[in-house]
């Protein structure tokens, strides 16, 4: 078998833009037909080209196959298929990561969990459902409503992205603030490792162990590819209160969100969007937000009935003491839904201001957030960028959004200097480069500014234990010694 040469493993070899024989992609793809049927292996230039990038567009690399498995053994058989030509496998849900993630660095093989999307099971009694890899967040969502519980990960992205892609990022979202990330609600996976064996892990099969599922949780397609997900149902809140409250500055906003979680209440979600987002929603939906407001807060507060006017009435009385201009509650659930519709089409509203854009994701203890947004509006004067910002901010969590027109290469490079800057400050401010979009390609030299070498060392045992050869996801998250 012709194969090219070397340990995917070593990102300097991924990214060095080395692409395999001919020969090699052709045995390859006809393999691959042949196991999968031709109708669920995409391999024509036109069609592959869609899964050059994925949210994360500043880089780009083509596939040489992209496959659509609907099993576990399909999966497994693929990435044994892609061992034997030692070529790269990339696992790949809805593609929404912000952070290079799917990049089929050194061509290879890209997954497509998606036609894995069935639920297999909700069972209320003993609060799980167990889900295959390709299910949205948002269809099991529809799909437990009225069951009187819910699965809390709920990304901004929810409408669109797999359960698979949220346990391999580790996804947070708003709710995160009170419920944790998804970790917290994964009881067991089903995975396929490098060498393509099965392995089921997790409390739901076997309390005792090594924690394996902690291990794999947020690994980011870099140690195995998640094909079946059983995660933990949380009972919905008796009751919410949701504000929203709007604010002259950022500081005082941003001073509001610590001082709540100081007087000993936690919030379900308090997110932020400053005036940049809010002129962008307005113009592509008109929400009635007003133009001139620096900064908007949207609080939720969730529990029983009981106490929680006596917590929002608190919850106002330290926004006012901020210096809050108008507090406003969604009086029936509909305008709670709005809401929430607003935050979460944030994103969508982008288009408005630049024809593309770069997320990026710091997070800094919650009492440094007025200094780091007073700093990335400093840095993004002095890259000449313009950046506006959403927030979890009751998690200390930034999302500064680079504005810029991908055909100007400068502007470019001064996006991606404005980036590594911000991020440098989350560091410098005690905090990480990442809170929930993963480090994907997009921010793998910074690892080196958060973990000594020995700690990277020991990560990238744990990666060759799973994925020895490093074909599942070269070039991501681990950098080279
Ligand atoms: C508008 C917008 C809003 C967002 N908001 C949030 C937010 O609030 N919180 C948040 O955490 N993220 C957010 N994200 C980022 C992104 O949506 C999440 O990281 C999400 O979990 C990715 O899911 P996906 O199915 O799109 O995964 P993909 O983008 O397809 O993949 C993401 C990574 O996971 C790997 N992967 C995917 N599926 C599997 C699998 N089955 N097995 C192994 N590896 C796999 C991929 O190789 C890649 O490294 C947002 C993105 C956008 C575009």
């Amino acid at each position: 078998m012709e194969a090219c040469l070397g340990d995917w493993s070593d990102p300097q070899l991924v990214a060095s833009g080395f692409r395999m024989a001919v020969s090699v992609v052709l045995s390859l793809i006809k393999e691959l037909r042949r196991t999968l049927g031709r109708e669920n292996v995409l391999s024509a230039h036109s069609e592959l080209v869609v899964y050059e990038c994925d949210g994360y567009t500043i880089e780009k690399n083509r596939p040489d196959a992209v496959v659509f498995p609907q099993s576990t053994e399909q999966v497994a058989t693929v990435v044994r298929i892609a061992n034997e030509h030692n070529v790269p496998v990339v696992a790949r849900g809805a593609g929404t990561s912000l952070a290079g993630g799917c990049l089929p660095l050194g061509g290879g093989v890209v997954v497509m969990l998606t036609r894995m999307r069935r639920i297999l099971q909700v069972d209320l009694r003993n609060r799980l459902a167990v889900v295959e890899a390709g299910v949205l967040n948002l269809q099991l969502a529809r799909a437990l409503a009225g069951t009187g519980y819910h699965f809390a990960p709920d990304p901004s992205s929810q409408g669109a992205c797999t359960i698979g892609g949220n346990v391999a990022t580790n996804a947070g979202g708003p709710h995160t603030l009170k419920y944790g990330v998804t970790v917290n609600h994964v009881l067991g996976l089903e995975v396929v490792l490098g060498d393509g064996s099965v392995l089921a892990l997790g409390p739901v099969h076997n309390p005792a162990g090594l924690d394996l599922l902690g291990v794999l949780v947020g690994s980011e397609g870099t140690l195995a590819i998640v094909t079946k997900i059983w995660v933990r149902l949380t009972p919905n809140p008796q009751d919410y209160r949701t504000l929203r409250v709007i604010f002259d500055t950022l500081d005082s906003a941003s001073n509001a969100v610590s001082d709540i979680i100081g007087e000993g209440i936690i919030p379900a979600a308090m997110e932020l969007m400053d005036r940049g987002i809010i002129g962008a929603l307005e113009e592509a939906y008109q929400f009635g937000f007003p133009l001139d407001a620096e900064a908007i807060l949207v609080i939720e507060l969730d529990g029983p009935s009981a106490g929680l006017d006596r917590q929002k009435e608190q919850v106002v009385e330290i926004c006012r003491r901020q210096g809050a201009r108008e507090v406003l509650q969604a009086a029936t659930a509909q305008e709670r839904q709005m809401l929430w519709k607003c935050r979460k089409a944030a994103a969508g509203a982008l288009g408005r201001l630049s024809s593309s854009y770069c997320t990026q994701d710091g997070v800094v203890p919650r009492t440094r957030l007025p200094h780091i947004l007073r700093r990335i509006v400093e840095i993004g004067r002095a890259h000449r960028v313009r950046v506006v910002n959403v927030a979890h901010a009751g998690d200390g969590n930034v999302h500064p959004v680079l504005l810029f027109d991908e055909r100007d290469k400068e502007e470019v490079h001064r996006v991606l200097a404005a980036g590594r800057a911000l991020l440098e400050e989350c560091i410098a401010c005690g905090g990480s480069v990442t809170a929930e979009h993963g480090i994907g390609v997009e921010k793998i030299e910074l690892m080196t500014s958060l973990f000594a070498e020995p700690d990277l060392e020991a990560m990238r045992h744990v990666r060759s234990a799973m994925n020895p050869g490093g074909r599942l996801g070269p070039g991501k998250v681990l950098p080279s010694p």
